[in-house]
């Protein structure tokens, strides 16, 4: 038994959800049971549903309505084509209910002028909550038997509303009565991604690209053979395809270079995924939705050594360093934790750390609270603070056991000024941070002698 998870572009129009069918057909062909199948909102929706809390929670109703009525249109239209009857009956009813909800919703915070995480969530779980019901339509449409899971019955999660944490007891219990009750009555489940509910069953969302870690709970949950992960690349590449031009396919990695990768920026998997698989040792596959035939890329706790000395490369932009000096860091004790509780008291986690003597660099992704920490630093030491630079990480297996690989990977950049660079206890990657504009230029030239 399988879990298939769908990202926005694979459920993006009816086309695109005529695909969807026919892979679920046919796991369903091959395996007798299930699948699961998991969904994201169709895609751009999740942006256009914040676009609507922004201009509400902005004053600007008559445009947040705007935005409200175009979904609309596209989610009715999307139903039409693929089930009619339902889409003149129970599911445009639905459809219609949830986004006069909405449109009431966006009217108060009109008013109030302010929207909190918490009505956030209600606004954002809208796309998965119909893309799922629109997907268990079209599916029982073309005779396969199919049942809409409600998200927030299915995934229990704390209250920190836009990236909830999981709870995961209450979470595989709640799976074991929803989803694989679907599946044990010979239906296929069908649940929205990225949402959830605390236990007093308020709405929450897990953060930005969270449907691929719904996937990974539910094959937790209910003991799947295998996560699938289906989206719009052949699977893990070795390097962001918006990045370099002609990256190759990765066809095995294990459970902790997929780790490094999604959390030092490919997207395609988003970074607490892996973590649901590790547990129950379930391989995670990367599949291409319009090319269901290939291979893709399968993820498991150790594959066989890769047949290049680097697994991937990975890159974010947008980091800050943050540069602390302290002259009496100097053989004193306390320093860094000083400097770390202030991170913690703004809840701003730290990508990459380096120190020196006397001082201490981190690089920072989320400058929501950088003012506050700049002053709370700055008590006790000197700071300054770079904007835009980058992180670039080479990842592999193989790096633990062969260090030269390391040492060739930083000369190949001999010619680029390095910031920061670190190679984490696990030796499984190597960092570095640069200038944002030195960026394209290391990853050519990286991804030129590895892979080229
Ligand atoms: P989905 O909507 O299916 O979840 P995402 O947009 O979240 O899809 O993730 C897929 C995208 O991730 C790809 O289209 C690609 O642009 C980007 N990406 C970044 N790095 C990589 C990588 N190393 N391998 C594959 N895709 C990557
Ligand atoms: N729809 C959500 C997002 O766009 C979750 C996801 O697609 O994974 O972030
Ligand atoms: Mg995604």
């Amino acid at each position: 038994m399988v879990v298939q998870k769908f990202g926005g572009t694979s459920v993006a129009d009816p086309d695109a959800i005529h695909r969807l069918m026919n892979i679920v057909r046919t796991a369903r062909a091959r395996d007798g049971r299930g699948p699961a199948v998991v969904v994201s909102a169709m895609s751009g929706v999740t942006d256009a549903l914040l676009g609507v809390a922004a201009a509400a929670g902005g004053g600007r109703v008559d445009d947040a309505l705007s935005r409200i009525e175009q979904l609309r249109e596209r989610h009715h239209a999307t139903a039409s084509a693929l089930a009619p009857a339902e889409a003149n009956g129970a599911l445009g009813a639905q459809i219609s209910a949830q986004f006069d909800e909405l449109a009431a919703l966006a009217r108060a915070l009109g008013v109030l002028r302010e929207v909190s995480p918490r009505t956030l969530d209600v606004v954002a779980a809208v796309g998965e909550l119909l893309s799922s019901r629109i997907v268990a339509a079209a599916l029982a449409e073309v005779g396969t038997a199919s049942e809409w899971v409600d998200a927030r019955r299915a995934i229990v999660t704390n209250d920190d509303h836009t990236r909830a944490v999981p709870l995961v007891e209450e979470t595989n219990a709640a799976l074991k009565s929803s989803v694989l009750a679907a599946i044990d009555a010979g239906r296929v489940p069908v649940v929205g991604g990225f949402v959830g509910a605390t236990i007093a069953g308020h709405t929450t969302t897990l953060g930005r690209g969270g449907s691929d870690y719904s996937g990974a709970l539910v094959g937790a949950g209910i003991g799947a053979d295998e996560i699938q992960i289906w989206t719009d690349v052949d699977g893990m590449l070795t390097a962001d395809p918006r990045v370099i031009q002609t990256p190759r396919l990765v066809p095995r990695l294990s459970f902790s270079e997929a780790a490094e990768l999604a959390y030092f920026g490919a997207k395609v998997l988003h970074p607490s995924t892996i973590l649901p698989a590790v547990e129950r040792n379930i391989p995670v596959r990367i599949l291409n939705s319009r090319k269901p035939d290939g291979d893709g890329t399968t993820i498991t706790a150790e594959p066989a050594a890769g047949a290049t000395p680097l697994t991937a490369l990975a890159c974010k932009r947008d980091l800050t360093v943050v540069d602390i000096t302290s002259s009496r860091m100097l053989m004193a004790y306390g320093f860094l934790r000083r400097v770390f509780e202030v991170f913690e008291r703004y809840r701003t986690a730290v990508d990459v750390v380096t120190t020196s003597e006397v001082t201490v660099s981190v690089t920072v992704d989320d400058r929501r609270h950088l003012e506050a920490i700049v002053d709370a630093l700055s008590e006790f030491s000197q700071v300054t603070v770079e904007p835009e630079m980058a992180l670039l990480c080479a990842v592999g297996d193989r790096l633990r056991n062969e260090p030269a690989i390391a040492a060739r990977a930083v000369g190949v950049l001999e010619e680029v000024p390095l910031r920061m660079i670190s190679q984490a206890a696990s030796r499984r990657n190597i960092t570095v941070i640069l200038r944002q504009n030195d960026l394209q230029h290391a990853m050519n030239r990286l991804h030129e002698e590895f892979f080229g």
